[in-house]
């Protein structure tokens, strides 16, 4: 084991298990104790389980934490009344110094329109990262994506206007540096997922997308076996199933229009191969919305490095 590792919590729902969290945290720190190595922890969760105990808990332990909440597209996705139990939540969770945390807001073509002001209420709540995911499960028509352009532009300028009042852009879509080459999905690689029926995948995507489908040739492919099983087999398999993980980049990727490797953005683009296939494509195959909501958050990333750095 590496001196430093992360635990990642996801579900469903997380807490709903916050008993097994609570062991796996103390087994980690046991183990850190004895052998060195410093676990950092993370948990997503819908926020609608956090208890007072469960807060102790993060900030002991400084947890990063992603609260999924859709701003003003709450009430009409997700469960009616949790809009003001989640703010209540996260307002607890911001008075904790120790817990790092990020809201996850989902937009969909029917919540397209509540996205850039769903980011500024959220931000105003003080939450200092906000992660705006664009749901690839339904089809994206032309009128929706033409939505998507105006709100994505709508949320730079809530991202400009945050930095100028408190010197951090908020958004996490826009943050950070993108590195130089082209990407390539880190499942199976650096990182496994263990689901909770015991399977070990190469990460926490995996066993979702793989519902329903057990009897497929991709299933085989990707599918590392059960942990305990494993145990007996682990220097001969983790190493055949990692070599077809190792597939999913960028350069085996395309759309209708052809490979993804002659595309202008092939070094910036970074688009997530189960994430895109949950409409039903294969994965690598990338369909046009999905590629075209790419650029349009690439455009917009850009004017915004653009204008912060005050080049023209
Ligand atoms: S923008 Fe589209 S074509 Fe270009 S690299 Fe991304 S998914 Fe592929």
């Amino acid at each position: 084991m590496g001196k430093e590792y992360s635990l990642n919590f996801y579900g469903g729902e997380p807490l709903l298990c916050f008993g097994l969290v609570k062991k796996a945290v103390y087994f980690a720190e046991k183990l850190g104790r004895e052998s060195g190595s410093r676990p950092r922890y993370s948990l997503t969760t819908n926020g609608s389980l956090i208890t007072d105990e469960a807060i102790r808990l993060f900030n002991k332990y400084r947890f990063a934490l992603e609260i999924s909440f859709d701003g003003t597209a709450q009430e009409t996705c997700r469960q009616e009344g949790s809009s003001a139990r989640i703010i209540r939540n996260i307002q607890r969770l911001l008075a904790c110094p120790d817990i790092q945390l990020e809201v996850n807001s989902v937009f969909t073509p029917g919540t397209v329109q509540h996205l850039s002001e769903s980011a500024r209420i959220i931000l105003d709540l003080g939450v200092p990262s906000v992660q705006v995911s664009i749901s690839a499960i339904e089809r994206w028509p032309k009128v929706s994506l033409r939505r998507l352009r105006a709100e994505m532009k709508a949320l730079r300028e809530v991202a400009i206007e945050n930095f100028r009042r408190t010197g951090n852009v908020g958004i996490a879509n826009f943050k950070g540096s993108r590195g130089k080459g082209f990407f390539f999905c880190a499942g199976g690689q650096d990182r496994f997922a263990i689901a909770p029926d015991g399977g070990l995948w190469g990460c926490f995507l995996f066993p979702g997308f793989f519902r329903g489908k057990e009897k497929t040739a991709e299933f085989r492919k990707y599918y590392f076996g059960r942990v305990n099983d494993l145990a007996v087999s682990l220097k001969k398999t983790i190493p055949r199933v990692a070599a077809k993980y190792a597939r999913l980049s960028l350069d085996n990727f395309s759309t209708s229009l052809g490979p993804c490797l002659f595309c202008p953005e092939f070094e910036t683009c970074a688009v997530c191969p189960v994430a895109a296939a949950l409409s039903g494509s294969p994965l690598g195959k990338i369909p046009d919305d999905v590629c075209e909501i790419q650029r349009i958050q690439l455009r917009e990333r850009r004017k915004l490095d653009k204008e912060l750095t005050g080049a023209s």
